[in-house]
């Protein structure tokens, strides 16, 4: 039965669409506008700061330079 996880799972998951589980995956990083790193990707370059080469490596967004939104 090693079936029944995967079908259980995918219904679940249909059920819990309204729930924020998992995050879903960025398409691409989000930096904030003006800031160090969107300024060297609008340049077609890559943001050299070492806490956001850092971040890029785990595929993150440095936060030091990138703020999140706050709400
Ligand atoms: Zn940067
Ligand atoms: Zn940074």
């Amino acid at each position: 039965m090693r079936y029944l996880p995967i079908l259980l799972l995918s219904s679940v998951c249909l059920f819990a669409a309204d729930k924020p589980a998992a995050a879903p995956a960025p398409a691409a990083p989000k930096y904030q506008e003006g800031s160090c790193c969107d300024k060297a990707t609008k340049r077609g370059d890559k943001c050299n700061h070492p806490c956001c080469v850092k971040a890029a490596k785990v595929a993150k967004v440095c936060d030091h330079c990138n703020e999140p939104v706050k709400k």
